[in-house]
């Protein structure tokens, strides 16, 4: 309590909040309590209307490289492997898992192919050449494909057995559909 007393002292004594010159708010109180965030070029890839609310999380993890992959299990020693359980090409790191490129994981990059053909869109986060709405639909797109991803790879670690590359793409069309319906809808009902 003394030292969030001591460190809003100088903002409460002279008005002059460090992320908000305009003087006190609620919301510039909380990032002053925070101490600030970085910076990140990613957030609204991750954060943002378009996106499934559990996809972004999944993303939100990736970014941070957070999840628990067969790497990290096994420099833990709480698996015996540190391979791919997709491919079982290569180490399972976050980049193999999610990149999403013929160097990564294999069984990734064929489900984003089929997924770039039926869009026709490129699906990288780098966004060059596309246009605002193929950007939404890129986000949208890529956090499905990695949640689906992931939750397919646990799913493989228990059952040992993957899902057929249609039945994934599939399932994740279905979720594609239903979202940009949902969203579809909800601006219409707002005009
Ligand atoms: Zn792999």
């Amino acid at each position: 309590m003394c030292k969030t007393k001591k460190d809003t002292q100088q903002g409460e004594m002279n008005n002059q909040w460090i992320h908000d010159p305009k003087g006190y708010n609620i919301k510039s109180g909380y990032y002053q309590l925070q101490g600030g965030h970085p910076f990140v070029v990613w957030h609204k890839d991750v954060w943002n209307a378009w996106c499934v609310p559990k996809h972004s999380i999944i993303s939100w993890l990736i970014h941070h490289e957070s999840l628990n992959t067969q790497e990290k299990l096994f420099r833990l020693q709480i698996c015996e492997s540190n391979a791919c359980v997709l491919c079982e090409n290569g180490l399972e790191t976050h980049q193999h898992l999610f990149s999403g490129c013929i160097s990564g994981c294999r069984y990734g990059a064929r489900v984003k192919l089929q997924l770039e053909a039926w869009l026709q869109i490129r699906l990288t986060p780098d966004y060059v050449g596309h246009s605002e709405l193929q950007i939404r639909v890129c986000r949208m797109v890529l956090a499905a494909f990695w949640y689906a991803l992931w939750i397919e790879k646990n799913a493989c670690k228990i059952d040992r057995q993957l899902a057929r590359l249609e039945k994934l793409v599939q399932k994740i069309k279905r979720i594609i559909h239903a979202r940009v319906k949902l969203n579809i809808a909800g601006a219409v009902k707002g005009n």
